[in-house]
């Protein structure tokens, strides 16, 4: 038997700023559609793959198909918005290889406005939002419920029901990241990117003697904001790098099994 994929009655039009998941959930909040397996019906997404959507996943060829029928979307237009949605996350050879992440995180006052995902709130680094001067949260403010991608998210908190509004969190400054970030010109903003998550390499294994290379963000870390300001103190800060460091090397000389290691081997190895 033949299955029959019909339209879906409303269709609002993808944005150049939101993320391909983000506008699969706002098409399905727009028709009443609630639950992460609503999303599945709809769409074909397994929901262990949700937080993996773009248009570099392997899945995408099936999920554009469907969004032709399902949202009367051309090739072309699904290519043009989305397009850019990978920008700067992937790059093999750097040492964080994959700057994303795949939980939710979002700006409850930009959900509150427009009910659209952010495609920047993927990259690890971006903790706060520029728009609204708020941090992006991963939880619910109210209930502490951890946020799961499903149409209803977009509105308000699945679990209590707390409606978004853009009064309900009070701002705050960018993190000192963000802004010195932000004072860059473009070519040194993508140099500085690259430092801030060599940095963050270094800062997720400190304790390690060899630096890892990570080919994606470990998805067990619940607290990028803590990762990223220790990462950016160890780039700008030279008395706050000397002093971690001679932390790692008392670290090492009374709890490693280093015995044949010399001061100097290990002066070296913390230099590396
Ligand atoms: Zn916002
Ligand atoms: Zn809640």
């Amino acid at each position: 038997m033949t299955e029959i994929i019909s339209e879906l009655p409303v269709r609002p039009r993808p944005t150049s700023n939101e993320s391909l998941l983000g506008y699969v959930l706002r098409v399905m909040h727009a028709n009443g559609y609630v639950g992460q397996s609503s999303v599945k019906t709809i769409f074909k997404i397994a929901v262990a793959q949700l937080g993996n959507q773009s248009v570099n996943s392997i899945h995408f060829p099936a999920l554009q198909k469907t969004m032709q029928k399902r949202l009367r979307l051309a090739d072309d237009d699904i290519q043009r918005c989305f397009k850019n949605e990978w920008d700067g996350l992937y790059n093999g050879s750097r040492v964080v290889a994959d700057y994303s992440i795949r939980k939710p995180r979002v700006c409850l006052a930009c959900l509150a406005e427009h009910q659209q995902v952010d495609r920047k709130w993927r990259f690890a680094h971006i903790t706060h939002c520029h728009i609204h001067k708020q941090p992006l949260f991963t939880c619910c403010p109210q209930c502490n419920f951890a946020f799961k991608w499903s149409p209803e998210l977009l509105e308000k908190c699945p679990k209590c029901e707390l409606v978004w509004s853009k009064e309900l969190i009070e701002s705050q400054p960018p993190p000192p990241w963000l802004q010195y970030e932000k004072s860059l010109k473009p070519a040194l903003r993508k140099r500085f990117i690259e430092d801030l998550y060599e940095m963050a390499a270094v800062a997720m294994r400190f304790y390690d003697m060899q630096l890892t290379r990570f080919r994606s963000m470990p998805q067990d870390i619940w607290d990028f904001h803590g990762l990223f300001d220790f990462s950016f103190r160890l780039l700008v800060d030279a008395d706050f790098r000397e002093n971690q460091l001679i932390n790692r090397i008392n670290f090492w000389r009374i709890n490693g099994d280093f015995k044949v290691l010399n001061e100097r081997s290990l002066q070296l190895l913390n230099r590396q």
